[in-house]
């Protein structure tokens, strides 16, 4: 296992479409491998392949045991994901992204989603999701469609700044969405 760079906003990579991945080999294994290490390491929710530069269409996500929701931690590696069904009913929240450090966002997101994909062997898997896990899988999925949180906050006072420090790592495109609102840091995918 390695840990990856995760590359940022401004980075063309992250406006791609993904590939959909075709070979579940080798190659496939240590990428996911690689992807669970850097989210870890940085810390974050959730990891999309295109935020380590690779355009292909796989997400992992790890979610913290909560003991006041009575909730366990929880790992998905998905590969290829897709979201089938998804509840009219949508709530906001708040989101960040390791691609776009230093800033949070209020998204509005499906309440509940059910996602088809396979793992990482090829198998078909599905799960459905609600709340926070779902966010985080609507987060990671639009990755693979090039889609960043920034541009689905419904307008840009919506965008928060977290640290100054990091705001030099972003280029135009998110700086001039931002509003200089101080706010505390939420976990990021
Ligand atoms: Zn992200």
């Amino acid at each position: 296992m390695a840990i990856r760079e995760i590359i940022t906003i401004g980075h063309p990579t992250l406006r791609l479409k993904a590939r959909k991945v075709t070979k579940f080999d080798q190659e496939l294994k240590r990428l996911v491998d690689d992807m669970i290490e850097t989210m870890r390491n940085a810390p974050g929710v959730g990891l999309a392949a295109p935020q380590v530069n690779v355009p292909e269409r796989v997400i992992v996500i790890e979610t913290q045991a909560d003991e006041e929701e009575g909730t366990p931690a929880e790992q998905y590696v998905f590969v290829n994901p897709e979201i089938v069904k998804a509840s009219r009913e949508k709530e906001e929240g708040q989101e960040g992204c390791l691609s776009i450090p230093g800033y949070v966002g209020d998204v509005e997101r499906h309440v509940w989603i059910v996602v088809r994909g396979q793992d990482v062997q090829g198998r078909p898997q599905r799960v459905r999701a609600r709340g926070y896990l779902a966010r985080i899988f609507q987060h990671e999925i639009d990755h693979l469609d090039g889609t960043l949180f920034i541009d689905r906050v419904a307008d840009p006072s919506k965008i928060y700044k977290v640290t100054a420090a990091d705001a030099d790592q972003l280029d135009a495109e998110a700086a001039e969405a931002v509003a200089l609102l101080p706010q505390e840091p939420v976990p990021a995918g």
